[in-house]
């Protein structure tokens, strides 16, 4: 059976150096692609296109399912805790692999805490929430766009999680993107990396706020929304192939009216409009205390809960 895309039909070595270039390295990626896309990236005829992204479908076993057989996959699906035993539970038990979550809130609700914890967390063996499985240490890429991340924090959380600091450290991979576009690039990087390094949890914080900066205002929002959608697009892609959680983090101001018109800002402010995912809405509470709320959930009840910022990270 075919294990590379050079053995799909098809598949010359120009056409595979080519798809390997653009990110396209496994057979996975290429089921989930489009034709258009391999037309662009490759140079192939629309048919050509077609005809190997079928091949690697049928490969792959992508196929119809019924109900019961998406039920079991999603049940053995596995979730990160977020050390907060009360978050988890709005969260239908912590942050799922193959979805994109978004937490959403002002400056202080605690995005970029929930992000460090969540890079340490994911380090963790399985019964105890994260997704090491024996030997094989699952680890995180954490992408900072505003320069907020800390590794201090992750050394003081690492600790508080009965974790080595020093190898919870290696374990996270940083990068800063400097713009929108290296920010872009950087995703499309990880279609190497990640099925390489085991790594489970990719956290973009924030997700938005190149893109604001460089799109401002409401004459630029067309532009924008496109930019970001591809962006978003790209995040859910490396989730649903290489079965890793997906966290981004989007920061709105405690006054939507001064954003009217501006659907990254609206009320409720999040990005995920008619991507798929889970948004949670994070508000300030009196002191450490934090509260968390589920925005229109597929498939989770919306709820409010309230968790807890110490020294350790995030608590009940
Ligand atoms: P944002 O939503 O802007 O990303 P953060 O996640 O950075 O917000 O949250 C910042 C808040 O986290 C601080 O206001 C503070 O309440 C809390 N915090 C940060 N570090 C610590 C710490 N070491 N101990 C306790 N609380 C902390």
């Amino acid at each position: 059976r075919p294990r590379s895309i050079a053995d799909l039909p098809g598949v010359g070595p120009t056409t595979a150096s080519k798809l390997v270039e653009a990110g396209y390295t496994t057979i996975e990626a290429i089921a989930v692609a489009t034709p258009e896309e391999l037309v662009s990236v490759a140079g192939i005829p629309l048919a050509t296109a077609h005809k190997i992204i079928k091949a690697a479908r049928e490969l792959l076993d992508i196929r119809f399912k019924t109900a019961k057989e998406v039920k079991m996959e999603r049940m053995n699906l596995k979730k990160i805790t977020t050390g907060s035993s009360n978050l988890d539970e709005l969260l239908g038990g912590g942050v799922e692999t193959k979805t994109i979550t978004e937490f959403f809130g002002e400056f202080g609700s605690g995005k970029s805490q929930i992000s460090h914890q969540l890079s340490v967390n994911v380090q963790l063996p399985t019964d105890q929430g994260g997704l090491t499985e024996g030997e094989n240490i699952a680890k995180a890429v954490y992408i900072d766009t505003e320069g907020t991340f800390r590794w201090e924090r992750i050394e003081q959380m690492a600790r508080c999680a009965g974790l080595d600091p020093e190898l919870a450290m290696e374990n996270i991979y940083y990068m800063r993107a400097v713009n929108s576009d290296h920010q872009m690039a950087v995703v499309e990087e990880l279609f190497g990396l990640v099925p390489k390094e085991n790594i489970r949890l990719v956290v973009v914080d924030s997700v938005t706020s190149h893109f604001r900066a460089e799109y401002p205002g409401r004459e630029n929002l067309a532009v924008r929304q496109q930019k970001l959608n591809k962006h978003l697009h790209q995040l859910s892609r490396l989730a649903e192939i290489y079965n890793v959680a997906v966290v981004i983090t989007n920061q709105v101001m405690a006054k939507p009216d001064v954003f009217y018109g501006d659907p990254t800002q609206a009320v409720g402010g999040h990005v995920l409009y008619h991507a798929p995912g889970v948004r949670v809405q994070l508000k300030k509470s009196r002191g450490n205390k934090r509260i968390a709320r589920m925005v229109d959930a597929p498939h989770l009840p919306e709820g409010e809960t309230v968790f807890e910022i110490t020294e350790c990270g995030i608590r009940d």
